[in-house]
């Protein structure tokens, strides 16, 4: 029942194997599941003898230091594959991955969201799969790679960043399974747990404390809605990593179905992150702003003045959760 239920599709084992100089990309804002699971195909095509690049739009933050991404950085540029990880649309790569992903003469996707647009030439698709990690963890001896101990770190990192430390519905046996798989093979659990749940700088507390503060209380207390200005972000030396954990917060909230955070981004782009529970799509709630997700967490970039913006999406949450 909890044995090993998924496999990758021949063509994409091809072409991994055939590859000589791979390019790995994750979305912009990256997590732990697209860069664990960088960390972890980039070290297991490095030890079959593969010259490996990570060339990601966004810089790894400062929390995910440990997964020793900075050992791949590189030009996207010769490169004969370049495979996108944990991202449903083209777009969400970014600028530069993209731009590295269209011009790579072979491209594959693995990937465990609904995909809205299908793109790359080999795609691997599991939207069961609790993170892209869990199918990492497969396609290692798929490709004859050995899973090592900072792999099993860095897919296991994966795994708790996508199942709030198997907290979340998406914590099925197979999940579990693969985190026993994962510690087995010398997953170095309680410094991953350290570094993405126990320890947070001060500058984020407080950040987050005057974000609850003003938290606005929607459709009965169904909804519940903060935002963080730019101006917000400067006044504490923060980053937008530094919001992580305020939807799931909200969504902890007793009576509480749908938390959403919205982060100014520029003049025109405003970050929604929603976090839902019972019965609320999130997935098809973000779609009306042109993004996703899944069913209890997804996100959309909405292109309108921040104001603008939170008003439109507390109007839709009134809306949605009154139907
Ligand atoms: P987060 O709120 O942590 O940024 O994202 C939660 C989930 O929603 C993730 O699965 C992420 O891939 C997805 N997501 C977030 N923003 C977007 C977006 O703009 N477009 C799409 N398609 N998915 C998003
Ligand atoms: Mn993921």
């Amino acid at each position: 029942m909890s044995a090993r239920r998924i496999r990758p599709p021949e063509p994409l084992v091809q072409a991994l194997r055939a590859s000589r100089r791979v390019a790995l990309v994750t979305h912009i804002n990256p997590d732990g599941d697209g860069l664990g699971s960088e960390a972890a195909l980039g070290l297991a095509l490095r030890a079959l003898g593969k010259q490996v690049v990570v060339a990601n739009s966004d810089p790894t933050p400062a929390q995910y230091s440990f997964l020793g991404l900075d050992a791949f950085a590189g030009p996207a540029e010769g490169c004969d594959l370049v495979v996108a990880l944990d991202c449903p649309v083209l777009e969400r790569l970014g600028a530069a991955g993209a731009a590295a992903f269209t011009a790579a003469p072979a491209t594959a996707v693995i990937d465990h969201h609904v995909p809205k647009v299908p793109f790359g030439t080999a795609a691997w698709i599991e939207d069961g799969s609790a993170a892209t990690g869990e199918m990492i963890e497969a396609l290692l001896p798929e490709l004859g790679a050995a899973l090592t101990a900072p792999m099993a770190t860095a897919l296991y990192a994966a795994l708790v960043n996508d199942t709030g430390c198997f907290r979340h519905s998406n914590a099925d046996a197979f999940a579990f399974a693969c985190a026993v798989r994962l510690l087995e093979a010398g997953a170095d659990s309680r410094d991953v747990n350290r570094r993405l749940l126990d320890e947070k700088p001060l500058r984020q507390v407080r950040l987050q404390a005057r974000a609850l503060g003003g938290m606005r209380s929607l459709a009965g207390g169904r909804g519940a809605l903060v935002s963080v200005s730019a101006a917000d972000l400067a006044a504490f030396g923060a980053t937008w990593e530094d919001t992580d954990g305020l939807a799931e917060a909200l969504r902890s909230i007793e009576g509480v179905e749908v938390g959403a955070m919205l982060r100014e981004e520029g003049p025109l782009a405003a970050k929604l992150s929603l976090r839902s529970k019972y019965g609320f799509d999130a997935n098809v709630f973000a779609q009306a702003w042109g993004g996703g997700g899944h069913a209890k967490a997804a996100g959309a970039t909405i292109k309108a003045p921040f104001a603008e913006a939170i008003e439109a999406v507390a109007q839709a949450l009134e809306r949605g959760l009154l139907a």
